[in-house]
This record gives C-alpha cells, sequence and structure tokens, in this order.
C-alpha cells in the first residue's frame, strides 16, 4: 500500500518515516507528491484535527493518508499549549519562539511535569479509518540542551534518562516517542 503523510513538518515527516521503516510499499511526504495544502486545524482535540487533515489529503491524492497531530501538554499551564503548540508564540512552526515563551511562563512554576500526545489518524481510498494514541512523560528544563529532535525537544527532559529529548539519540526517540507509540498502536490494527 502507497502511504502519504499529510503534513509540512519536516521533523514529523523524518521520524515517522523511521518508525514506520519499509512496513509500505512507499510512504511520501506533501512535498513529494508536490500537493501545495494546508489544512485549517480547527478541531478541538488533537484526534479531531488528525483525522481532518488526513481526510483532506486523501479526498486530494486518492491514496491512503496518514495524520499525525501532536503537542506538548504541560502540567502548571492547565494543560497549555496543547493542539496549538506549533503557533504557541504566535507564528505557525516557530520553534524558537515557542520555546522562549514556554520558558518565560513557566519563570515561577515548580511544577515542570509535562507530555507529548499524539493522535494518528490513517484514512483508506475507500473512506474508512483507523486511529490511534500516545503519550510521552517527561519535564521542562529552564534551559535549552541539545540540538536533535525537533520543537520543543530541547525544553523536554526525561530524569530516568538524564538529558533532553534533543541531547538522545534519533533512534531512541523514535522507540518510545508518543509518536512511536501511537504508531505502534495503528500498525497492530492494521
Ligand atoms: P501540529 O503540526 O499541529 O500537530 O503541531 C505539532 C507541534 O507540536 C510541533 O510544531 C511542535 O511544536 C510540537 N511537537 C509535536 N511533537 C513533537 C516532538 O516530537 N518534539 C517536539 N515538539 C513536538
Amino acid at each position: 500500500m502507497k502511504l502519504i503523510i499529510a503534513s509540512n513538518n519536516a521533523g514529523k515527516i523524518r521520524e515517522i518515516k523511521a518508525i514506520l521503516g519499509e512496513k509500505f510499499e512507499s510512504i511520501t511526504s506533501l512535498r513529494e507528491e508536490g500537493i501545495d495544502h494546508e489544512t485549517v486545524e480547527d478541531g478541538k482535540t488533537f484526534l479531531e484535527n488528525a483525522r481532518k487533515k488526513a481526510r483532506e489529503i486523501m479526498q486530494l491524492s486518492g491514496c491512503a493518508a496518514l495524520a499525525d497531530d501532536s503537542g506538548l501538554c504541560v502540567n502548571a499551564l492547565g494543560g497549555a499549549p496543547g493542539i496549538y503548540s506549533a503557533r504557541f508564540a504566535g507564528v505557525h512552526g516557530d520553534d524558537e519562539a515557542n520555546n522562549d515563551l514556554l520558558l518565560q511562563k513557566l519563570q515561577k512554576k515548580t511544577d515542570r511535569t509535562a507530555y507529548y500526545d499524539c493522535a494518528m489518524v490513517l484514512v483508506f481510498p475507500d473512506g474508512r479509518e483507523i486511529s490511534a494514541e500516545g503519550k510521552f512523560f517527561g519535564e521542562i528544563t529552564r534551559e535549552r540542551r541539545g540540538s536533535g529532535g525537533f520543537g520543543y525537544d530541547p525544553l523536554f527532559y526525561l530524569p530516568e534518562k538524564g538529558c533532553t529529548v534533543a541531547e538522545m539519540d534519533a533512534d531512541e526517540k523514535n522507540r518510545i516517542s508518543h509518536r512511536a507509540k501511537a504508531l505502534q498502536n495503528l500498525l497492530k490494527q492494521l
């Protein structure tokens, strides 16, 4: 089966391709397919947004489409930025500004616990759909550490590993992340 990843986020695409490996006949991104499309993410949950992205790309391409909607939920901020993670500081995908704003909002907070949440939806050309979720628990550091991963990874600390996700080996992130868990759950349903 040919699969299109319904995303323009290079970090997500890289990780999804690495996690899925050889499980599909081919896995391509929107850019590789020449599809110039940005879904309006107006859902109230990660699942609603992922479903909307997957359905739109399946309809545009006629191929099976996989969408990931994910984000960072910080307990001291009541779950924010959550579904607004990509545009927390205003500009979609400005990771540096998002990280700066997160550090600023947590300056006086002692509870630094947080988790990444990921909803994955796979829509087939006949309209059938399967979905799954994955969570990844950690804490928010007081300064950036590491250069791997993307998004909030330089601030996302794993106490049991003693490092941030940006300091981890990419393969290790792809074994234990919210994205890895969601994809593993999804594959079980195939
Ligand atoms: P989406 O494209 O609306 O799903 O937004 C995803 C956003 O959540 C990204 O732009 C990042 O800010 C954040 N995010 C999701 N997954 C990760 C991850 O694995 N590492 C770091 N940030 C992530």
